[in-house]
């Protein structure tokens, strides 16, 4: 199947062919024509997937051509974080370069009188967080009485952060005759209440199994004492040469230390949180991306929504305490058909957190020992609230501990 066939207009084939796409991914196979169907659809796909070009394509075919200055909002996109916000605004504004349909994005955590201003000279298209949607609407900066296409990405992601309320007041401003899409990683009852009360007739898509982690990351967890992480961290990307590994921790201080720490390794790392400024976070993604720094160490919240392209490293130097941030964390690699490595550093205690992990990915992860890092025998791993199988494997040259 070629993006041609889809009937897309000459002037978005363009910006495709510039993306140097070959082919659509299996999301956009699937979406793309029932979008352009005028069908609401709700699509489970991880990011990596190729879940923005999916929606942001036949939305940009289907706007009303050629766009006023200070015309309506047609499209309204919400999105968990003003990390994805940005990238979701890129992408409609690369996609719609050959287009005159203006994009505009609105966050928190800055000013908000440019972004008052972009709106001012017109938008087509926002791209928003729904707290700074709702100051928006509130100073009635905003008008989305002609909002025809409703977009909520990683709509999980949104209910965990609590947003349903923020979402639900917005919905009162947007008009229910609309054409609504929902992306979501994964769905649990919640998601699909939501979906009832916002879609019409929804198309289900699903192009990978639900809640089951990108296919082409492999996944590894090295059973460690907790006080050797930093050590074996530093171990993997040093002795493999890795350029560029995204790190999790689960909380800032963590993050922060753990950076620090690795600086002194001789890895240039940096870290990413909800505590940085919004110009300190840009900065540090932007070192990351170019190469500038090796290592970017982030909390769950902070790498909603990273694109960054052919990632092949993530660490979970702790696991998450919500097992299905561990499926949105190992998805920032192995995106669009690129192979990935998820290592989990798995201490003693956190046995329990890779239950919770087995228990949503239906499968068990591969526990090993890196030679060198074998963890004391002290340590007990075997202390499980699950009964499935024991896939533990010992690598030849790793000591043998009783049990
Ligand atoms: P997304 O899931 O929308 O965050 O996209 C993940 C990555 O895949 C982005 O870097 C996109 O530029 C890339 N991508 C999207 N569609 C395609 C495609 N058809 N072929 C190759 N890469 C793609």
């Amino acid at each position: 199947m070629s993006f041609a066939s889809f009937g897309l207009k000459p002037e978005l084939l363009k910006a495709i062919e510039a993306k140097g796409y070959l082919e659509p991914t299996p999301i956009q196979s699937a979406a793309i024509p029932a979008i352009l169907d005028h069908k609401d659809v709700m699509a489970g796909a991880q990011t990596g997937t190729g879940k923005t070009a999916a929606f942001a394509l036949p939305i940009l075919q289907h706007l009303t051509n050629p766009s006023t200055p200070n015309a309506k909002v047609q499209a309204l996109v919400l999105t968990p974080t003003r990390e994805l916000a940005q990238q979701v605004s890129q992408s409609f504004q690369h996609y719609g370069q050959h287009l005159p349909h203006r994009t505009v994005v609105a966050y928190g955590g800055v000013s908000i009188n440019n972004q008052l201003s972009a709106i001012e000279q017109g938008v087509d298209i926002i791209v928003a967080t729904p707290g700074r949607l709702l100051d928006l609407i509130s100073r009635k900066a905003i008008d989305l009485s002609e909002v025809s296409f409703l977009v909520l990405d990683e709509a999980d992601r949104m209910l965990d952060m609590g947003f349903i309320d923020d979402i639900k007041r917005i919905l009162r401003s947007v008009p229910t005759s609309r054409q609504t899409l929902l992306f979501s990683a994964t769905f649990d009852d919640a998601i699909f209440k939501l979906s009832q009360q916002l879609l019409n007739d929804p198309t289900h898509i699903e192009v990978d199994p639900r809640n089951a982690a990108a296919s082409q990351v492999e996944q590894i967890a090295y059973e460690v004492d907790k006080n050797r992480k930093r050590e074996i961290t530093s171990f993997l990307i040093g002795s493999n040469n890795w350029k560029q590994v995204l790190i999790f921790t689960r909380t800032k201080k963590g993050a922060d230390d753990l950076a620090k720490e690795m600086c002194k390794d001789g890895l240039k790392t940096q870290s990413i949180h909800g505590d940085k400024s919004q110009g300190a976070r840009e900065r540090a993604l932007e070192d990351f991306k170019n190469g500038t720094i090796r290592a970017l160490v982030a909390t769950d919240v902070a790498s909603r929504g990273l694109d960054i392209q052919q990632l092949k490293y993530v660490i979970n130097y702790e696991l998450p305490h919500n097992a299905e941030d561990y499926i949105h964390r190992i998805g920032r690699t192995g995106r669009a058909g690129e192979t990935g490595k998820a290592i989990t550093l798995l201490s003693a205690d956190e046995k329990w957190l890779l239950d919770e992990v087995h228990k949503i990915l239906d499968t068990r992860l591969l526990q090993q020992w890196l030679p060198g890092f074998e963890p004391s025998l002290d340590q007990d791993f075997t202390a499980s609230k699950s009964k499935g199988k024991n896939t533990r494997r010992k690598p030849s040259g790793s000591r043998s501990r009783r049990r």
